[in-house]
């Protein structure tokens, strides 16, 4: 049994090792730009730079790396070794200050939405000292940012960092103001939930669709799928039990947290969720931990599908991106406390969150906006593209008498009942679980759920943040030369007003049904039903203008996203649509005209022997030659819109007929594959069914 405590951060450049391997002076100097945001100094850098290399090399490191997170959504890495000649055919290990610090790269080939011309190709990659470095693969890998030769970003962290810089420096002034004086910075707490599926390797291999695309494109569905709940929480499997272990492990090592795991709904779904971190670094770790799932999962001879939906008919995979607001005291700006009408702050931070969420509906929604997650938003699985709050019972009773002016009563936590003695009594959580809100209180932090599960989630926290710091400025713009005998007066009304204009955003009912879809519309709120109809928000004058008052993007960095994420989207589905034509041109209806010709074959023989004729053969022989032509025909009509589609130059009404003409075509064609794969013996079938795949790890 390994010695886990022990085990746990072996591979990071954790701040243990690096006061055991710093000099006193350089430590402190180290610590002030981690968690003061100071500039670092050559002599600091080359002396880091040092110790990292020693500890890297003991630890078996030949390399290192610069790893950044460009906007393809993967990490990227490029690796260069310690060595450096000093003649006589001997080399040393060497690494200095400037190489930590920054790094430059040909950067040409990752996506910049038009923001560097491929003749200017040179990247930059700039060292974030508040991700610890670790070691991967015999490799010091160091987390940095990723920006073009002017400077501007193009990656995923920067504008993670910039937005949490945005929100401390305000929501610092904020508590400030409401008496907290000593606070000098706050920082984001962020634990990301990870839903995943686990295949068969043989199995997967045997599948285009699976390997080009991450989903299948193409299966009817097995006799069971999920309707039992039998496996929610159920107990694991003994290969995915060994997994599970193996991750756990490979994971504590890279020093993440990971803590729970489960059954998820879906047959071969589970679910991996680390205790939280400060934003930055969980949005680093969870691209490890998808990683890290990966490579681990081979290991087992299992592929770890992180696609939002591998198939049809069952539930697709999420991540939930459980956010709250901590002061460098210690403090969670969402903790009501307990008597949370009295919380002054608290009401404050809840009522500013309400009112960003409101305001911003449209950005938070395109920041979990991509091909694979229009599969889920919206079906009765995920939460509603509506963008809408749940606070549960206790917190909207608090803002109901906030509205009305009436008095509170706090309700003592309600002892649970359990009605049987020998159980324990506990008191009951004040917040109920509601599964179907896109954004929910959950007793101490909010909980956004519409993120897919394949997505990196710097975006969805980047505009968190932004629509926060915000609804924080003018909070501030507004109290700030108010008396302090005044404050509480003022801060009443306030809430009042700021609750009349935004409670439109609050829902505790069922985001699934129809009802809810009509109110929503009625409530005058956003459904955004697809990523091209969502997109063009992006460029709104009114997000620009957040975004560039608050230093997260200029203008040219929205475009250049924009232009990105429509291009991602058309380029997904146009790989999926030409994957799918060949499965069915390649594989399917040649095992469909096999099956046909075996049908003929036995009518004739059956005639021939005995002059007799099945009704039942002739009939199967007829559904699978009109299937056959109907299929034929209708991969006709889906090549031809896929070559025209590739043929329109505006992206935005490209994503619009790749949304409403070509998903359209693959659903009419995959709809007669569907069912008439119901009909062709297993021996016929091309590749593994639903049933194989899903049931057999
Ligand atoms: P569930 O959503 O299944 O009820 P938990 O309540 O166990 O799961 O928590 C889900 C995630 O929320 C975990 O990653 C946990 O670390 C994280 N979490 C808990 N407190 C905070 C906080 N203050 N800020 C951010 N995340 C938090
Ligand atoms: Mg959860």
């Amino acid at each position: 049994m390994a010695n886990i405590p022990e085990m746990y951060g072996s591979l990071v450049f954790n701040n243990k090792v690096m006061r055991d391997k710093l000099p006193k002076d350089i430590y402190k100097a180290l610590r002030r730009t981690i968690d003061n945001n100071t500039h670092l100094d050559k002599d600091v850098a080359n002396a880091v730079a040092l110790a990292m290399k020693e500890w890297a090399v003991e630890n078996g490191a030949t390399h290192y790396t610069h790893w950044f997170q460009p906007m393809t959504g993967f990490t990227a890495e490029k690796h260069d070794s310690f060595i450096n000649p000093i003649g006589d055919g001997e080399i040393i290990m060497e690494f200095s200050g400037k190489e930590l610090i920054k790094g430059e790269s040909d950067a040409s080939s990752f996506p910049s939405g038009g923001l560097r011309a491929t003749c200017e190709a040179r990247g930059y990659t700039a060292w974030d000292p508040t991700s610890p470095a670790f070691i991967k693969d015999r490799t010091l890998c160091i987390p940095t940012a990723f920006c073009s030769f002017s400077g501007e970003a193009l990656d995923k962290k920067t504008p993670l960092l910039r937005s949490m810089e945005a929100l401390s420096n305000i929501a610092t002034k904020v508590v400030n103001l409401l008496g907290n004086t000593d606070v000098t910075s706050v920082s984001t707490t962020v634990g990301a939930e990870q839903e995943y599926f686990l295949v068969d390797k043989d199995l997967f291999d045997q599948r285009k669709d699976l390997i080009f695309t991450g989903r299948t494109l193409l299966g009817s569905n097995p006799p069971k799928g999920q309707e039992m709940d039998d496996h929610y929480f159920g107990s694991l499997k003994p290969r995915v039990s060994a997994f599970m272990h193996d991750l756990d492990e490979e994971l504590w090592k890279f020093g993440i947290p990971a803590k729970t795991k489960h059954n998820e709904v879906a047959p071969a779904q589970h679910e991996l969720a680390p205790i939280f971190e400060t934003g930055n670094v969980a949005a680093d770790h969870n691209q490890l931990i998808m990683e890290v799932m990966k490579n681990t999962a081979l290991k087992h001879n299992l592929v770890c599908l992180l696609h939002e939906k591998p198939f049809e008919g069952i539930n697709g995979s999420g991540k939930h991106d459980n956010w709250s607001i901590t002061t460098n005291t210690g403090v969670n700006l969402l903790d009501p406390g307990k008597t949370p009408a009295e919380n002054t702050q608290f009401l404050v931070v809840l009522l500013s969150i309400i009112k960003a969420v409101d305001e911003y509906a449209d950005l938070l929604r395109l920041s979990v906006a991509s091909a694979s997650n229009d599969h889920r938003l919206g079906a009765n699985e995920a939460p509603p593209a509506i963008i809408s709050i749940f606070l549960g019972d206790e917190l909207s009773a608090i803002l109901e008498s906030i509205e009305n002016d009436t008095f509170f009563e706090q309700s003592k936590r309600i002892k649970m009942d359990t009605g049987a003695t020998v159980l324990p009594h506990f008191t009951k959580d004040t917040t109920d679980r509601n599964r179907t809100s896109p954004f929910a209180f959950t007793g101490n932090k909010f909980e956004f759920r519409s993120l897919g599960s394949s997505s990196s989630i710097s975006c969805p926290n980047v505009i968190l943040n932004t629509a926060v710091a915000e609804a924080f400025t003018q909070f501030y713009e507004e109290f700030k030369d108010v008396p302090s005998n005044e404050l509480d007066e003022k801060i009443r009304n306030w809430a009042k007003t700021t609750l009349a204009k935004h409670k439109r955003v609050l829902f505790n009912g069922n985001g699934y049904s129809d009802e809810w879809v009509e109110e929503a519309a009625r409530r005058g709120l956003f459904n955004f039903r697809s990523t091209p109809d969502v997109l063009p928000r992006y460029i709104e004058p009114r997000n620009i203008e957040l975004f560039t008052k608050h230093h997260i993007y200029t203008e040219s960095e929205v475009r250049a996203r924009y232009e990105i994420l429509l291009e991602n989207y058309n380029k997904t589905i146009h790989i999926e649509s030409k994957t799918m034509v060949s499965m069915l041109n390649h594989q399917f209806l040649p095992a469909l005209n096999n099956f046909a010709t075996s049908l003929a074959n036995s009518i004739n023989a059956k005639m021939t022997a005995a002059g007799i004729s099945s009704v039942a053969e002739n009939k199967l022989l007829k559904k699978a030659c009109t299937a056959y032509d109907t299929i034929y025909e209708r991969v006709a009509k889906l090549v031809n819109d896929t070559t025209y589609a590739e043929s329109i130059e505006d992206m935005l009404e490209a994503a619009n007929y790749y949304h409403d003409v070509i998903l359209a075509d693959m659903e009419s064609v995959r709809s007669v594959a569907d069912a008439i794969e119901h009909l062709i013996p297993e021996q016929f079938l091309p590749y593994p069914s639903y049933e194989k795949l899903l049931f057999s790890v």
